[in-house]
């Protein structure tokens, strides 16, 4: 079979746009999405996520947001706003499709050659790739000792799904980000919550609208180039309360932060050493742990390209690998946002035609010298 222009990996908001951006610009391709409906991360998030309680959700490029209930679930509302987007663009998007591998076709290391994409036993080949597979699919958490032998409940704040089955019970938190700080304001007025936290969490300061969000972008996007794992752009942005987490704040949640403990026991926490509001021997007793300590992207089916900088992360220049041209990385590190996977959905199409362009001139060039037609 013919080669695709470009073959898209994954439909949330990143993949989406490529494929809207490719399509305008006229390139052959297909979007290969694991799960079985669209809406990319957004279908699995929590019942208790409203629109009023996301930060923004960008509109996908040529399709206004339609007015939404600030109460409605945002596990709903987005999923049906990209399910219509798919159908009105007529989007080529294939699922359930779980891509396990993508391999160069021919000798590794010619930048020309193809690349050869693999879900279970099916395959397809294609000049270029971009790559929109997300985080959601890699929750993180950190090592602490003595974790195996607690009792208690745990779970990743990807499996958190409202407050309900945890009244009454001794809660630990564990993470910086904004996941943290929403779940506790869910959370604090009907269990008994504690806050611990690797580094002393950064507030921002002044009202919300005053974040410079292109500074932030820019840093994760200084990481970026130099091949560094990405920080999430959230990570950078600074913390802030929101009128629903008005009651955690007054029950003073917020300001009982704690460092780390130092291990796990079967019944709750210990901390070795002396920090702050913790001394060295001090024990809580905890019933359930929520992991709140984000997500790592989504990349090991693009072990075989051998990406990887010497830093641990896929150096970018744009969105285009710099160890393989031919591959495009959005929704990863500064895109990890709708607005940047919006805008990095755009890049990459942009940078797929042009590459297909350059092959395409260089290839008829070569004929042109092969069959003597260059005078
Ligand atoms: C709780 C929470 C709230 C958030 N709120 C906001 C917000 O308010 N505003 C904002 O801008 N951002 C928010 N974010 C971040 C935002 O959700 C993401 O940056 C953005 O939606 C990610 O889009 P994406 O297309 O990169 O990835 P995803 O939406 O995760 O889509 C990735 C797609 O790739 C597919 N996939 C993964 N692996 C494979 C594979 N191997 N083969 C085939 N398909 C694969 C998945 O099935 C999925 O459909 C939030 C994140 C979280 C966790």
């Amino acid at each position: 079979m013919e080669p695709l222009g470009s073959i898209v990996v994954g439909a949330g908001q990143a993949g989406l746009s490529a494929s809207y951006h490719l399509r305008r610009r006229g390139v052959p391709h297909v979007v290969l999405d694991a799960d079985a409906a669209p809406g990319g991360a957004w279908q699995h998030r929590a019942h208790s996520l409203t629109m009023a309680d996301v930060h923004g959700v960008a509109q996908l490029p040529d399709e206004p947001l339609p007015d939404v209930d600030p109460a409605a679930a945002a596990r709903d509302v987005v999923p049906a706003y990209f399910a219509d987007y798919e159908r009105r663009h007529d989007l080529p998007v294939v699922r359930p499709v779980a891509v396990h591998a993508v391999r160069p076709a021919g000798e590794d290391g010619d930048p020309h050659g193809l690349l050869v994409v693999e879900a279970g036993d099916r395959t397809w080949t294609t000049r270029t790739l971009v790559n929109a597979t997300g985080t959601w699919r890699h929750p993180f958490v950190p090592y602490v000792a003595g974790v195996p032998g607690f009792r208690g409940r745990q779970l990743h704040s990807s499996r958190y799904d409202g407050p309900a089955a945890f009244a009454g019970l001794r809660v630990l938190v564990v993470g910086g980000g904004a996941s943290a700080v929403q779940i506790i304001g869910e959370l604090a007025p009907v269990a008994d919550v504690s806050w611990v936290t690797r580094r002393a969490p950064v507030w921002r300061d002044g009202e919300v609208e005053e974040f410079d969000g292109r500074a932030a972008v820019a840093l994760v996007e200084e990481r970026v180039r130099r091949g560094l794992p990405p920080r999430s752009v959230v990570s950078v942005t600074g913390l802030f309360l929101r009128p629903q987490e008005e009651a955690a704040r007054r029950l003073g949640v917020y300001d009982r932060r704690r460092p780390m403990p130092s291990r796990f026991t079967a019944g709750g926490v210990v901390w070795d050493r002396d920090g702050a509001g913790v001394r060295a021997g001090d024990h809580l007793a905890v019933d359930v742990v929520v992991w709140a300590t984000g997500f790592r992207p989504v990349v090991d089916h693009l072990s075989p390209l051998r990406l990887r900088a010497p830093g641990g992360g896929i150096a970018l220049d744009g969105t285009t690998a710099v160890a393989d041209p031919r591959v495009q990385l959005v929704g990863y590190g500064p895109s990890a946002s709708t607005i940047g996977a919006n805008r990095a959905g755009r890049a990459a199409a942009v940078a797929v035609r042009r590459l297909l362009t350059a092959d395409a001139e260089a290839q008829a060039a070569a004929e042109d010298a092969a069959t003597g037609s260059v005078a």
